[in-house]
């Protein structure tokens, strides 16, 4: 239910697929002269949208070394069976243990 006292109101304009129409909660905050409600705080929405960028740019970040670290396996392993890799991986040790062991 609306606020219907003289309180400030959110100066949001929301808008759904058909309409548009102002945002319905008390102004808590005053930003460049209009007022907002606590989520649509200009500079909440700000942080809020640095921090989900950051996070997509991590993921993007941890995505690109899962790839990179892929096509180099892919490119070490070329020519080699999958059974004979999977027979690497049942022995259980580590290939950097084994690579040193072989004196490459
Ligand atoms: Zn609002």
């Amino acid at each position: 239910m609306p606020d219907t006292t003289d309180k400030p109101r959110c100066s949001m304009r929301i808008f759904d697929m058909w309409h548009g129409r102002t945002c319905v909660k008390s102004g808590t905050v005053q930003f460049q002269g209009k007022w907002y409600c606590a989520q649509h705080n200009p500079e909440a929405v700000a942080a809020r949208h640095k921090a989900r960028d950051a996070k997509w740019e991590a993921a993007s970040v941890a995505r690109q070394k899962v790839r990179a670290r892929e096509a180099a396996v892919q490119k070490f392993c070329a020519g080699v069976p999958t059974e004979e890799l999977e027979r690497f991986v049942r022995v259980g040790r580590p290939l950097s243990t084994m690579l040193a062991e072989a004196h490459l």
